[in-house]
């Protein structure tokens, strides 16, 4: 094997599991086999960046003290069904079906993306349309079982044209989600897209300046990362992600 191609080789195998997202070889199948010291290494973190140190520290009013009607909703469950029965802001009237999320009510690691897609408010589901797809390679990729996180997003019904959610419907419904993160208490959170991370940091600071740190939620570590769909616009944005996910997925093993 000439000079080139095992360097090409070592780096592919320091990208660890990025194949999967980043439409790289994969190494397990290339002419490099893994040294014993390799396999003993998940094939994610392979490559992956420290964790880095603190950003936003974030401690909200406990929605159940802050609300009477949220504290009587017990279970995601409750949640759900009152998400699907009221109306809360100006998007609830024009939904197929809200889409209040899913997931293992026992969830360590909680994904909050913006606001359903056109497939998503069809369906009553979150992430099922084409970034949905994505993010599955991600979460398949860091070894994460789709049905052992909780999926939501920051507002619970499609805004028309897939706009970006405005603030008084990001106000109105949030408290849904506070309290979603209240009955959960996952071990990391994982916002998708500066619009997630701004809404549940309560900060503008803009994707450029949120990604690449640690922020704490009610003392849950928040990592924010590229949403999905934007990905799918710009694939240079990919490898920050995969960073980002593997960071987030180290948090998990903390
Ligand atoms: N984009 C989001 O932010 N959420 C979904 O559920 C689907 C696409």
């Amino acid at each position: 094997m000439d000079d080139l191609r095992r360097r090409y080789l070592l780096q592919q195998a320091e990208l660890g599991g990025a194949d999967i997202i980043l439409g790289e070889p994969s190494p397990a199948t290339s002419e490099a086999a893994p040294s014993a010291a390799r396999a003993t290494i998940p094939k994610w973190l392979r490559g992956a960046p420290p964790i880095p140190g603190p950003g936003l520290t974030i401690v909200t009013a406990a929605p159940s003290l802050l609300s009477d009607e949220l504290s009587r909703l017990e279970t995601l469950d409750a949640v759900a069904d009152r998400i699907r029965t009221k109306y809360c802001c100006g998007l609830c009237p024009n939904r197929t079906n809200a889409v209040p999320g899913e997931g293992n009510p026992n969830a360590s690691l909680m994904l909050v993306g913006e606001g359903p897609g056109a497939t998503e408010d069809a369906t009553g589901r979150p992430f099922v349309g084409q970034a949905g797809k994505l993010l599955d390679g991600i979460l398949e990729a860091i070894d994460v079982p789709r049905d052992s996180v909780y999926i939501t997003n920051i507002v619970k019904c499609r805004p028309p044209q897939n706009r970006k959610p405005l603030p008084d419907e990001i106000a109105a419904c949030i408290p849904y989600l506070h309290r979603q993160l209240e009955l959960i208490r996952p071990k990391v959170i994982l916002a998708l897209g500066g619009t997630a991370g701004e809404a549940l940091l309560g900060a503008r600071k803009g994707l450029g300046e949120l990604r690449g740190k640690v922020h704490t939620y009610n003392g849950t570590p928040l990592i924010v990362t590229y949403h999905p769909a934007a990905l799918l616009r710009n694939p240079n944005w990919k490898k920050p992600t995969w960073d980002d996910v593997r960071i987030a997925r180290q948090l998990l093993d903390r």
